[in-house]
C-alpha cells in the first residue's frame, strides 16, 4: 500500500494537514483507529439527545475557524455571554456588556459592590484592550511577563468574589485548578471569549471535524490503528503503508509512543450529562465562587437551553464537569447535587443520559508559554494540540503547520 503522505489520525489537526495536502494535489490518505472522526470532538445521539464526549464550545472568534471553517453551515447555537456565580449571598452574574445586554443591570450590580476588585481584575486584562489582530495580540503578549497566571493575577491585586470568579471559570477551561497555567495563554483566551461567544453547533460538536472530513471522501480510512511508525512506513493491522512523508496526528500520549517526540503531560474531565423534566431560563455557564465550593464541578450548564437541538422536546440537557485527577473522578451523585446547587433547582428527577471521563482532554500549558513547537521530529511530521495551544485552534493551526512544512520542503 502506497501513498505520498500518511496521515496517522483523523482529529482537526490531521484533517485540516491532510485538506492542505490534498489540496495541493498530493496523493494523502487518513488512518484513524476508531470508527469516526473528530479525535477528542465526537458526538453521540443518545435516547433523542446530543451528547458530546465531554462538554465542550466552539468559539467562532478562532482565527483558524474564521478562516477554515464553513461557519455559517454548522448553525450555531450560542451560549450566554457571561458566567453566573453562586456566592454565600446567593448568584451573581457577570456579562460581556456588548454581547449580552440583558445581562448589564445584573453586572452592573455585581461590579458596583466591589469597585477594587473591578479594577484589579481590568489592570490584568488591560493589555487586551488595544489590539485588534492576532499578530498584534501576539506582540503584547511577548511583552508581558512570562508567569503562570496565579503569579499575574496576585500581581495585579485580583482577589475577593471576582478572583474566585476568574480561577473556577478557567478551571474549567483550562483543566486546572492551581494557576499553574501560562498567563499568556490565559489571557490569549480571554481575548477570544471577548471577539465571540463560545456556541454549540445545530448538529452537535462533531459537525465540525465531519466538515473537514467531508471534503476527503475515501482518504479517511476508519478503524485503523497504526501500530508502528518506522521512518517513512507505516504498519497497520492490514499490512505496512509505504509513503514520502508520514504526519503522526495524533493527541499527545499516542504521538509520544508512536515516534518519542516529547510532549506535555494532559489533563483529564469528567463530564455528566442529564436529562431534566424541568430546568431553570439559564443559557449561562455556571461555576461556584463560595470560598468553599461545596462540590467537585467546576461548571454546570442547561445545555439546552442554549442550544435546543441537544434535547428532545419536553427534556432538558444538564451537564455538570469536574476535574479528573490522579486521584479519580468525583461520583455522579455528588456531582448532580453540585449540578443542581449551581443551577438553584433540585435536581433529584434528573437521569443520567451519559457520563464520559476523558484522561487526556488537554495537553498542560504551565509556563514558560510555548505556542508553537516543532513539528518536525526526526523523519516523521508531528501535528496536534499538544505542538500549538490546547485548543481548537491549536489543533487546525498545528495541523496547518505540519501541511505547510511538508509542502515548503518539496518546494
Ligand atoms: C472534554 C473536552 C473539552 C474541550 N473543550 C474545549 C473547548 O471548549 N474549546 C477548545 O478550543 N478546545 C477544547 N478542547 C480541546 C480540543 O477538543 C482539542 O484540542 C482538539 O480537538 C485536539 O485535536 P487533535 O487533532 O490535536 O487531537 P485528537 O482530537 O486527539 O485527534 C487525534 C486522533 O488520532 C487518533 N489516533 C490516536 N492514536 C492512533 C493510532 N495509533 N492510529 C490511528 N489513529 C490514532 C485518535 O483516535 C484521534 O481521532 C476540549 C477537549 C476535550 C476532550
Amino acid at each position: 500500500m502506497r501513498a505520498d503522505v500518511v496521515v496517522v489520525g483523523a482529529g482537526l489537526a490531521g484533517l485540516r494537514c491532510a485538506q492542505v495536502l490534498a489540496g495541493a494535489g498530493r496523493d494523502v490518505v487518513v488512518l484513524e483507529a476508531s470508527d469516526g472522526v473528530g479525535g477528542r470532538i465526537r458526538t453521540d445521539r443518545v435516547d433523542g439527545f446530543l451528547v458530546d464526549r465531554g462538554f465542550q464550545l466552539l468559539n467562532p472568534a478562532y482565527p483558524a475557524v474564521r478562516r477554515w471553517v464553513d461557519v455559517d453551515a454548522l448553525h450555531l447555537q450560542p451560549f450566554g455571554a457571561g458566567v453566573a456565580a453562586r456566592t454565600e449571598n446567593g448568584m451573581d452574574v457577570l456579562g460581556h456588556p456588548l454581547r449580552s445586554p440583558a445581562l448589564v443591570p445584573a453586572t452592573l450590580r455585581t461590579a458596583a459592590r466591589r469597585p477594587k476588585e473591578v479594577a484589579a481584575l481590568a489592570r490584568w486584562a488591560a493589555p487586551l484592550l488595544r489590539p485588534r489582530r492576532t499578530t498584534e495580540l501576539s506582540d503584547v503578549l511577548e511583552r508581558r511577563a512570562d508567569v503562570d497566571r496565579r503569579t499575574a493575577l496576585d500581581g495585579a491585586g485580583v482577589d475577593g468574589l471576582l478572583r474566585r470568579v476568574v480561577d473556577r471559570f478557567f478551571a474549567g477551561v483550562l483543566l486546572e485548578d492551581d494557576g499553574t497555567t501560562a498567563d499568556r495563554f490565559a489571557l490569549l483566551l480571554t481575548w477570544m471569549f471577548v471577539r465571540g461567544v463560545p456556541a454549540l453547533p445545530r448538529d452537535g460538536m462533531q459537525a465540525l471535524p465531519e466538515q473537514l472530513a467531508a471534503t476527503l471522501g475515501d482518504r479517511v480510512r476508519l478503524g485503523q490503528p497504526v501500530r508502528r511508525v518506522t521512518g517513512t512506513s507505516v504498519q497497520t493491522d492490514d499490512g505496512t503503508w509505504a509513503a514520502d512523508h508520514v504526519v503522526v496526528a495524533t493527541g499527545a500520549p499516542e504521538a509520544a509512543e508512536l515516534t518519542g517526540v516529547p510532549v506535555p503531560p494532559t489533563k483529564g474531565v469528567v463530564t455528566v450529562w442529564w436529562s431534566a423534566p424541568t430546568a431553570p431560563d439559564t443559557d449561562l455557564l455556571h461555576v461556584d465562587a463560595r470560598q468553599t465550593p461545596v462540590g467537585p464541578l467546576v461548571n454546570a450548564a442547561v445545555v439546552s437551553r442554549a442550544a435546543p437541538s441537544y434535547a428532545p422536546p419536553g427534556r432538558y440537557l444538564v451537564q455538570g464537569s469536574a476535574l479528573l485527577g490522579p486521584s479519580g473522578a468525583p461520583d455522579t451523585d455528588e456531582m448532580r447535587r453540585h449540578a443542581g446547587d449551581l443551577l438553584g433547582v433540585d435536581p433529584t428527577r434528573w437521569e443520567v443520559v451519559v457520563r464520559h471521563e476523558v484522561p487526556h482532554a488537554l495537553p498542560a500549558q504551565p509556563a514558560p508559554f510555548s505556542a508553537t513547537r516543532p513539528v518536525r521530529h526526526g523523519d516523521v511530521v508531528v501535528c496536534g494540540d499538544h505542538r500549538d495551544t490546547g485548543s481548537i485552534q491549536g489543533a487546525l493551526v498545528s495541523g496547518q503547520r505540519a501541511a505547510d512544512a511538508l509542502l515548503e520542503g518539496r518546494r
